[in-house]
């Protein structure tokens, strides 16, 4: 679809504003809503946000040291065609997703979605393309008091009761997401009360992407009418398991036709392509959960023995590895299991391409797998089998970004900036507070 297609597409669907929008360094969604009469200037210039948007944190505080301050200008967010959907839950409302321009309409290196198209031009390069799939998981809140919510039921774990009693719920999603032209493949109950997993089709990468922030905007937004609220956060509750988000990849040839992760034979899970990405993967592991996990919540998800990984390892249908092969047959692609939602996903799908770009054109060798339950070793265990371990912490995860240069260079200087001082920013703030937790423990102890 080109711009003019777009112009006939929002007459013919009845649209009266177009929300256009773009993820800020935190993921967050921001957007301007036009209106109709305003469709064709916007749809070839874009619309004017400030780059300083890009300096704030998600509580909308300027970040420390700021790159991107009052005079620093503007970027013009200029709607992709191909993302554009009719929003189904609002009237005559359409929304698209932008690619952040210069004024003279090049791409800009600052653009998340940028950086994204061009790792996937790079695969292209080497007559290799690639597909994705997002797997996020998330609890079904009710707001009890302020800053005060918990699950709204007690269903086990793949229960069909967890699905029937939020049915109408789910349904509307479902409606909602076909009515947008996105195949969801699977929605269940997962392990924690009143947690939820859902996985749209897996796609070329961008589109991929804009079908997962789809569905995280349709939850939301259905279940908000039901007077409940959606978080997508990694761990809410110490004592309940935590929210992943699943990226499960897979190698095809240029134009799509073949797919080549497979190896051979069952024998051989990966081919030489596929092993060499997966090498990537490892070898750019602690860098890529600086921008896969976040936040410092991140760091109290990854935790031994609960699914989520704490070891650089891979390994075949085995959930405890941060790499897992899913299975054989027909399921030998990659699921990289250690990132959350609170990542900007088209930060965290480039740099994790970027990695595994890093492995095939260096051919880098892939250890062997693992073959136990990784989550229940012990550290000398895990030092006899020489497993390394990822970062701990949120400064850990970032100072490993920072140091790795591919991965860095994959998401340009202008991102791998900006994106640290965010955090950093973040990181300080949480770094002053003082959480109930410590006064609890020591206000009358000490
Ligand atoms: N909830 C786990 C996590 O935080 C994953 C459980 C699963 O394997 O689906 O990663
Ligand atoms: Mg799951």
């Amino acid at each position: 679809m080109n711009t003019d297609d777009l112009l006939k597409r929002l007459d013919t669907d009845g649209i009266d504003n177009l929300s256009v929008v773009y993820h800020d360094y935190s993921g967050r969604a921001c957007a301007k809503t036009i209106p109709k009469e305003r469709f064709a200037s916007v749809l070839s210039h874009g619309v004017v946000f400030a780059r300083a948007n890009l300096s704030f944190t998600v509580d909308d505080h300027q970040s420390a040291d700021a790159s991107f301050l009052a005079e620093t200008g503007d970027f013009f967010a200029v709607p992709d065609p191909h993302s554009y959907v009719r929003v189904p839950y609002l009237d005559a409302t359409a929304r698209v997703h932008a690619f952040m321009c210069t004024e003279d309409g090049a791409d800009w290196e600052g653009c998340p979605r940028a950086r994204l198209k061009a790792i996937v031009d790079a695969y292209a390069a080497q007559g290799l393309s690639v597909r994705v799939g997002l797997e996020p998981e998330f609890y079904l809140l009710e707001h009890i008091a302020e800053n005060e919510y918990r699950p709204v039921d007690r269903d086990g774990m793949f229960t069909l009761a967890g699905l029937e009693r939020h049915y109408g719920l789910w349904k509307s999603v479902s409606d909602d997401l076909r009515d947008m032209d996105i195949v969801l493949e699977q929605f269940g109950k997962e392990y924690g009360p009143a947690q939820y997993e859902g996985t749209p089709l897996y796609n070329e990468p961008i589109r991929a992407v804009d079908h997962f922030l789809a569905f995280k905007d349709v939850i939301r937004a259905r279940a908000r009418e039901t007077g409940r609220v959606v978080s997508f956060m990694p761990k809410p509750y110490a004592h309940l398991p935590g929210c992943g988000l699943h990226v499960h990849v897979s190698l095809w040839n240029e134009d799509g036709s073949a797919e080549i992760t497979p190896g051979a034979s069952d024998d051989q899970p990966l081919s030489e392509t596929g092993g060499y990405f997966a090498a990537g993967l490892l070898k750019h592991a602690r860098g890529l959960t600086g921008v896969g996990s976040p936040i410092v919540n991140s760091y109290k998800r990854l935790l031994p023995g609960s699914w989520a990984p704490v070891h650089v390892c891979w390994a075949v249908g085995n959930r405890a590895a941060l790499v897992r092969v899913p299975g054989l047959g027909r399921r030998r692609h990659l699921e990289y299991r250690s990132g959350d939602n609170a990542a900007n996903p088209f930060l965290f799908v480039t740099a994790l391409l970027g990695a595994g770009l890093d492995g095939i054109t260096n051919r880098l060798p892939l250890p062997a797998p693992v073959d136990t339950d990784v989550g229940h070793l012990t550290a000398d265990q895990a030092a006899q089998r020489g497993l390394t371990f990822l970062p701990t912490s949120l400064p850990e995860a970032l100072n490993a970004f920072e140091t790795d240069e591919v991965l860095c260079e994959t998401l340009g200087t202008v991102v791998a900036t900006e994106f640290l001082k965010v955090k950093r920013s973040e990181l300080a703030a949480y770094g002053l507070m003082v959480h109930p937790w410590e006064r609890e423990m020591y206000l009358e102890t000490i």
